[in-house]
């Protein structure tokens, strides 16, 4: 079999988890697998790269902050390649360009548009075992570009897409996904499956454990997908296609997010075109805005909130204040005081008063909701963010 193995920051955190991590790829090579292995940065480096930077100059170029946190992943896969090669397990280490994992150019943030094969199939037809660093790529140009943070399971679910890997197995610090963060929530439960589309809304709207990207294209190209543990070797957590829902959960997960905000604006001319207008100046500063509430406003006026991510916060603000006049509109503000909390699972198409359960148990934390938007398969709320953690608590006590 190919088999691609993800391991985060935490796994390979120092120089005792390296060995543990390279004792379970030496397993599954001895085993007679071919294997390509993806790795994080150790532990924070990529937060002290950050904050390297932002010692040096806070308003640093996308280019150069690309150039920067590359750096961390480089560390990760020529130690782990050491590991191995002390184990005497065959192994090379690769950067995102020697593999050829090519993006756009949007610094920061990029999208993979192809990944080469030829130097990975090479290096695995002399036995080898490939050790590719993740969350990294290079553009047109030849510059450097990063995915967005978390982006390594990105990387390792693209190369299995490609390589038609038999597996992409992403190693983390908890054993699979849970009905919530496992880490917030003590009793949360381990999910033995869930599907790319349940997943896929979990970790958009906050569930780190996997990078929504990864997500979306294990989805399109079908890839086997599982989370399991680095520490304690048992089964993990499927992500696919449909499951057997066999305990009849009404939903799959809860998620939190607080790197939102919440813009604000205010008296807007109540005519066609209001909510256009606003919205076409995020589309233009390539702002993606969530949960939307238009309401009234005082008389003859409208007010239009709505979330975006809390780094574009200030960009938002600005930009609309900039189109003032040619919107037409009061006065905007900003809210970064908020936090998003979604229910999702597609159980719940066919299952009424799911949301009301919800919004039962914030009702009985005292927590006030502030917007709420939904899909077929979640419903999220809008509340001040230092009530988000009780917020899941009650929640998940009410539906687990
Ligand atoms: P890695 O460094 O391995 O990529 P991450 O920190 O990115 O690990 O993701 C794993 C973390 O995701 C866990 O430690 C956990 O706290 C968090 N998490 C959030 N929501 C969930 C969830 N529903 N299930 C499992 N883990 C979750
Ligand atoms: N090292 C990067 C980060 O911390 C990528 C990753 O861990 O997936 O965001
Ligand atoms: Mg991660």
């Amino acid at each position: 079999m190919l088999i691609v193995q993800k391991f985060g920051g935490s796994s390979v955190a120092d120089a005792e988890k390296i060995e543990r991590v390279a004792n379970i790829i030496a397993d599954t090579y001895n085993e007679g697998n071919d294997v390509v292995v993806v790795l994080s940065a150790q532990g924070d480096t990529t937060d002290d790269l950050v904050q390297k930077a932002r010692e040096i100059n806070p308003r640093a170029t996308n280019r150069e902050m690309d150039m920067l946190l590359s750096v961390g992943e480089q560390i990760s896969i020529a130690l782990m390649s050491m590991q191995l090669q002390k184990m005497r397990i065959p192994a090379i280490s690769l950067t995102g360009w020697q593999v050829g994992v090519e993006t756009d150019s949007s610094y920061g943030m990029a999208r993979i548009r192809k990944v080469h094969t030829e130097r990975m199939r090479e290096e695995l037809a002399k036995n080898k075992v490939v050790i590719v660093a993740g969350f990294q790529g290079i553009n047109k140009s030849g510059d450097i570009t990063t995915l967005g943070r978390g982006g390594s399971d990105t990387t390792a679910v693209a190369i299995a897409a490609v390589l038609r890997a038999d597996k992409c197995q992403i190693y983390t610090d908890v054993e699979g996904v849970f009905t919530a963060d496992p880490r917030k929530v003590p009793n949360a439960k381990k999910l033995e499956e869930i599907t790319y589309d349940e997943m896929l809304e979990l970790s958009s709207l906050g569930a780190q454990v996997l990078h929504n990207r990864s997500v979306e294209m294990a989805k399109r190209f079908k890839v086997d997908l599982e989370v399991l543990s680095s520490y304690v070797r048992k089964p993990g957590t499927k992500v696919k296609e449909v499951v057997k829902n066999v305990e009849k959960m009404k939903i799959a997960g809860i998620a939190k997010d607080t790197n939102v905000a919440r813009v604000t604006v205010v008296g807007l001319t109540d005519e066609p075109g209001a909510a256009y207008k606003v919205f076409q100046v995020m589309g233009k500063a390539k702002i993606n805005v969530d949960v939307i509430l238009q309401s009234m406003g005082r008389e003859g006026t409208n007010d239009i909130s709505f979330t975006v991510p809390q780094k574009l916060g200030e960009t938002a603000l600005s930009e609309l204040a900039a189109y003032k006049d040619s919107i037409g509109f009061d006065h905007v503000s900003l809210d970064t005081t908020v936090a998003k909390v979604s229910i999702v699972g597609t159980g719940m198409m066919d299952s009424a008063g799911i949301a009301s359960m919800m919004f039962e148990a914030l009702y009985e934390t005292s927590i006030n909701i502030q917007m709420i938007s939904t899909s077929e398969i979640k419903v999220s709320v809008l509340i001040d963010e230092s009530r988000a953690d009780d917020a899941v608590a009650a929640i998940h006590a009410k539906f687990f």
